[in-house]
């Protein structure tokens, strides 16, 4: 089944929160006291979020990624995503992650059938690693890269909140990391998801980000396939990975956009920035699998043209990403 939105954009991807709890607090995504924790009861079971994902593979979604919070600090993960892969349909199971637990689980991530990681990292500097996530160990990201490597992950993609004056002089050196391994080293326009007043400062826009890897490599574009999401993907001519640039801030990010979100209360989200929500759990709680069919048909259904970022003061509420599943 083809799932279309109003303004012709296929839509087969979903995004899965499966808690908003996390081991990090990225000082992009969180504000400085942390957000406060959900109660179990509120988060949804994995059984309601197996009957999310089964409805929406039902009305077309193709591909899911299982997010947070920190998808790895909720007990039980890997028996979810084991119940996850076998369902029908479903063509591609991915996660994102900071990496702080991949050392002990990307084996048993792999043999549970998630095909591909995303790990986020956003500084190749100790103190810089340290200070952006408040307190992270660096060391336990990279050695979480090598342990998906061995634990046979095809590729790894690697996701870079790039943030001038904090980490954008890092951007040629993350690129590096491409040249010899089959990473995909995705550079992501910082976004003020918490409404931050002077976010525009932080954001260095895809272009430049572009012109600066340009300046230093010879980079050529390579195409992707229609389960991809919003990068836009180049290599560094002979290497064995990939660039990829996620430009949500400052261009066709939304043209592109295949997705919905359903983060771990069960509300679910159209795009990461509209107002509009629709709260599944009264609906899993009715057991009526056709009508959660329809209230995610009507999400798609209510699909933004595009989000309203460019304005200078952003019109959304603030949403931190933990919560939300970024
Ligand atoms: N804990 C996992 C992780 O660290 O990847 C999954 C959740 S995290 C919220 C998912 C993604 O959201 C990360 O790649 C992070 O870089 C991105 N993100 C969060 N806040 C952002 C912001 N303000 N601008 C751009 N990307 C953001």
């Amino acid at each position: 089944m083809t799932l279309v939105d109003p303004h012709g954009r296929r839509i087969n991807y979903l995004r899965l929160s499966v808690t908003d709890r996390c081991n990090l607090r990225c000082s992009y995504c969180m504000p400085p006291e942390g957000v406060p924790k959900l109660s179990h009861a509120a988060l949804l079971s994995y059984e309601d979020l197996l009957r999310t994902a089964r409805a929406a593979i039902a009305i077309g979604v193709e591909k899911i990624r299982v997010t947070g919070g920190e998808p790895l600090v909720r007990q039980g993960i890997t028996g979810f995503l084991k119940d996850l892969a076998r369902l029908p349909g479903l063509e591609r199971l991915v996660l994102t992650t900071n990496g702080i637990l991949l050392p002990e689980m990307a084996g048993q991530l792999r043999s549970a059938g998630v095909e591909s990681l995303n790990i986020s990292l956003d500084s190749l500097i100790p103190e810089t690693f340290h200070s952006i996530t408040r307190g992270g160990d660096l060391n336990r990201v990279l050695a979480g890269i090598k342990a998906a490597e061995s634990a046979g992950f095809p590729f790894v993609k690697i996701n870079v909140v790039v943030m001038r004056g904090v980490n954008d002089a890092e951007v040629a050196e993350f690129a590096a990391m491409t040249l010899d391994r089959p990473y995909r080293v995705r550079f992501i326009e910082y976004m003020p998801t918490l409404k931050e007043g002077n976010w525009q400062a932080l954001t260095v826009p895809a272009a430049e980000i572009l012109s600066r890897l340009a300046s230093r490599y010879t980079i050529e574009p390579v195409a992707t396939d229609s389960l991809a999401g919003p990068a836009a993907y180049y290599r560094i001519a002979g290497a064995a990975g990939k660039i990829g640039i996620i430009a949500p801030v400052s261009c066709h990010f939304c043209r592109d956009c295949n997705r919905i979100r359903v983060a771990s209360t069960g509300i679910a989200k159209s795009c990461l920035f509209s107002e509009g929500v629709l709260d599944l759990k009264p609906i899993l709680a009715g057991g009526d699998e056709a009508a959660l069919r329809e209230a995610l048909r009507l999400v798609v259904n209510t699909k933004p043209a595009r989000h309203r970022l460019s304005a200078a003061v952003p019109a959304h509420a603030p949403v931190a990403m933990s919560q939300v599943g970024g």
